[in-house]
């Protein structure tokens, strides 16, 4: 498949025009432009990180309890992932997913619908490692910060330490002539509560948030069910314009006319405003956490959007997504689309951090700014490949490994990951890359195993290993090496590949066939052939 420009590139060539009749989903979902005249203020949204048992769930809680069941008739029965308050100022929208990882879990799919973080503090603990990732991930996001130090009825709080903590930080609180807001808070009394979202609310007057109240509605889904009763289940947040019963929306490959609205607290609504948390009833399938959701004109329209959504979605399974790599990084400089090399670095211990950290700070280029937007210890996460992934970084590891389900997010993500025991190579590395002279580096696959079963002996071919594929597959031409006792004996490659009496080219796991190897003889039933194949990668060591 070649892209547009390719094609018209080529077509030119041959003195043809091309006419671009590709999908445009600005044909279907108009992007029209809101003039200031059309927009409003609209509640912020807001989502609480902090050290784990600092007391994000309680503070949440808290504040769902108190502020919104005395409001609301009823009060919230199930939990939708997101509610509002109404404060002195104005509504808050929380969202009820507490914690970086979520955040930036959504930010690497494209869903940025936070706009202020509530760092968490406990006033007995102050600081800890996690205190420090969230800052890293707000801030990262260019998403402002309010302090909430929690814990403040604790006999052992100590105030002025965590103060002192934040401002280290660089969070350095108004009341020492800062410009971070620090509220003090207690989730057990309730104490400063209201006072935080006050502030919450009138921050959002500083950061001029505001929305059309007069557009079809776009929104992000933040959680998605399959009901017993009601079918598919979406809660979406809606980011501007209005989502009305009747509607027809869109999401991903989900699609359908809006049946049903329940806002928060579970009550039928007939539509949703800007910042308003809605479980959306009507969608065709279980829609995905941080997919958009916008308004269509009519069915058809909505058909053809996840018709196209579908074809691309199987072609999208043949390609991975192509992230920030050393290896790339100087073409990209060339080309003048990087200015910035994004780091996230992980290490064994404090020491190799910071002597990384001041290390890698000492290397200037021309061209391409060095930026640790993340540092830490321990091993590598979950959450530091979301960060990657959403910031276009690379992750090092310093004699750490990297987590399984992280190693999945990252292959999946196209996120690059190199691990590293010698402080030198990492800088060599980096300067290197940065001046465009890494080498690739060569990687094995496993392709699959095979298990010898009988010989036969051939005039013309010599000896034929009658064997069963055990995993993967066998194929002709492809490299091999025989093992007797898990011991190496030969390296070659698979001369010829016969299913019965047929020259075959490739033969699957499960099946019989007979191998020859190219000019080796010295088989023996028992012995193991394994395949694999040699890549050349763009240095990316896992
Ligand atoms: P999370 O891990 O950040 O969600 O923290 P939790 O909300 O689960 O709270 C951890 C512990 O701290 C629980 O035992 C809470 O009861 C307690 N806790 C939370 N907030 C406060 C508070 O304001 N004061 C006191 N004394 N304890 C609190």
């Amino acid at each position: 498949v070649l892209d547009v420009d390719t094609a018209t590139l080529i077509a030119e060539e041959f003195s043809f025009t091309v006419e671009n009749r590709g999908f445009d989903l600005t044909d279907y979902v108009p992007d029209q432009e809101s003039t200031d005249e059309d927009l409003e203020p609209r509640p912020p949204v807001v989502t609480i990180m902090g050290h784990v048992d600092h007391g994000k769930t309680s503070l949440l809680d808290y504040i769902r309890k108190t502020k919104v069941a005395a409001g609301e008739a009823g009060g919230i029965t199930q939990h939708i992932g997101a509610y509002m308050v109404e404060g002195n100022n104005g509504r808050v929208t929380f969202l009820d997913t507490p914690g970086h990882e979520a955040f930036t879990a959504m930010r690497a799919r494209g869903a940025d619908v936070t706009d202020i973080v509530i760092l968490v503090v406990a006033a007995d603990d102050g600081v800890m490692p996690q205190t420090t990732e969230a800052i890293s991930h707000a801030r990262e996001a260019g998403v402002p910060i309010i302090v909430a130090i929690n814990k403040i009825d604790k006999p052992n709080a100590r105030l002025d330490m965590v103060l002192n903590q934040l401002a280290e930080r660089g969070l350095t609180p108004e009341e020492w002539g800062g410009d971070t807001i620090v509220c003090k808070v207690s989730a057990h009394t309730g104490a400063g509560i209201d006072q935080l979202i006050e502030m919450l609310a009138l921050q959002s007057d500083v950061l001029e948030l505001k929305a059309n109240y007069r557009r079809p509605a776009r929104g992000v889904v933040i959680e998605s069910q399959l009901d017993k009763g009601r079918g598919p289940v979406a809660t979406v947040l809606i980011n501007d314009g209005v989502l009305k019963v009747g509607d027809y929306v869109v999401s991903g490959t989900a699609f359908g006319r809006v049946r049903a609205l329940n806002d928060f607290a579970g009550r039928r609504i007939q539509s949703a405003g800007p910042a308003e948390p809605v479980e959306v009833l009507g969608l065709s399938g279980v829609a995905n956490a941080s997919e958009p959701l916008y308004v269509v004109e009519d069915e058809k329209k909505a058909r053809t959007i996840v018709n196209h959504r579908q074809m691309k979605e199987r072609e999208k399974q043949l390609v991975r997504p192509v992230r920030a790599s050393l290896q790339d990084l100087f073409q990209q400089i060339q080309a003048g689309e990087t200015e910035q090399l994004k780091i996230i670095l992980k290490a064994d211990v404090q020491g190799s951090v910071e002597a990384l950290t001041a290390a890698l700070k000492e290397i200037h280029h021309a061209d391409v700014e060095l930026k640790i937007i993340h540092e830490g210890v321990g091993g590598i996460t979950d959450s530091d490949i979301n960060l990657a992934s959403a910031s276009n970084a690379i992750v090092i590891g310093f004699n750490v490994r990297t987590e399984a389900s992280a190693k999945a997010i990252a292959d999946q993500e196209g996120v690059n990951i190199k691990i590293y025991n010698v402080i030198y190579d990492v800088l060599d590395d980096v300067k290197k890359g940065m001046e465009g002279l890494l080498e690739p580096t060569i990687e094995e696959k496993d392709l699959g195993r095979a298990e010898i079963r009988e010989v036969f002996s051939t005039p013309k071919a010599g000896n034929i290993a009658g064997c069963m594929v055990l995993s993967g597959s066998v194929r002709r031409g492809g490299l091999a090496r025989l093992y007797r006792d898990n011991v190496r004996i030969w390296e070659g490659k698979i001369g010829s590949l016969r299913r019965f009496k047929n020259d075959a080219r490739e033969v699957q796991e499960g099946y019989e066939c007979g191998i020859g190897l190219d000019g080796y003889n010295d088989i023996k039933v028992g012995d193991i052939i394994e395949t694999f194949e040699r890549i050349e990668v763009a240095q990316r060591i896992n």
